[in-house]
């Protein structure tokens, strides 16, 4: 699964809230072990920040939580399109991911 989103991918945001349907963004980063990927500017989250000094203002901090990978799609930078991957495999075991719009290695 891991193998079909990475880090620096353009990704299409399938389903979720309806601010960020629709939305594309770069992968920021991903964990394999979870299947979810961050995805810059998108499902943002505000966390409550509390702190035991009290000089010191907690705080309301916005950031990115992440996303399934299911949840993604990725967008081919050949074609531009949103696209299922494919995967071509060589005679040594290495592997290309192929879109499956325009069959361009990625
Ligand atoms: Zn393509």
């Amino acid at each position: 699964m891991s193998f079909r989103i990475r880090k620096e991918d353009r990704v299409l945001i399938l389903t979720g809230n309806a601010k960020d349907k629709g939305k594309t963004g770069k992968v920021l980063r991903v964990s394999p072990s979870q299947e979810k990927a961050i995805v810059e500017n998108v499902n943002f989250i505000t966390q409550h920040k509390r702190t035991r000094d009290p000089s010191k203002p907690g705080g309301r901090v916005t950031r990115e939580a992440p996303v399934p990978l299911s949840k993604l799609m990725l967008i081919c930078p050949k074609c531009n399109r949103p696209t299922r991957v494919g995967a071509k495999v060589f005679e040594d075991g290495s592997k290309v991911r192929i879109c499956k719009k325009c069959n361009a290695e990625i």
